[in-house]
């Protein structure tokens, strides 16, 4: 079995840093604070095999605010591991420069741009999000 590379980063920043199999569930989880222009973003590894107590592991809780850059990597393992979810480390890798992550919009690639912001299974570069930005808002 084959496993995935799981990396989220806040601004650059590392937050998490989990190697998920297929077996494993990882999630993301963003939520808001009421009232506030700022959201909490935890992330969660349930490990089916794992003895109750610790079938989730959880990442240090990380603080959004709103035009901060969350960015999602996902880098194919040719070899298993178990899964876990390392604490930030400092600044990320500065190595890993293309994982194959392109702009849903425009197809250019993470290297050919300067940020990029993913959601679910999509992926949209800070060109494209300053172009739909100024579509927003146009009279
Ligand atoms: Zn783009």
């Amino acid at each position: 079995m084959s496993a995935t590379n799981f990396v989220v980063e806040v601004n650059g920043v590392l937050l998490a840093d989990a190697t998920v199999t297929l077996a494993d569930q990882l999630e993301v989880n963003l939520v808001s604070v009421a009232g506030q222009e700022e959201a909490v973003l935890v992330v969660t590894a349930f490990l089916p095999g794992a003895p109750k107590p610790e079938k989730y592991i959880h990442s240090k809780k990380g603080t959004v605010a709103a035009g901060d850059t969350v960015t999602i990597r996902l880098a194919a393992l040719a070899d298993e591991k178990s899964t876990m979810i390392r604490e930030p480390q400092g600044v990320g890798d500065e190595n890993r420069a293309n994982d194959g992550m392109t702009c849903s919009f425009c197809g250019k690639a993470q290297i050919e741009v300067r940020k990029m912001v993913a959601g679910p299974a999509v992926f949209i570069c800070d060109k494209c999000a300053e172009l739909c930005h100024e579509i927003m808002h146009e009279t």
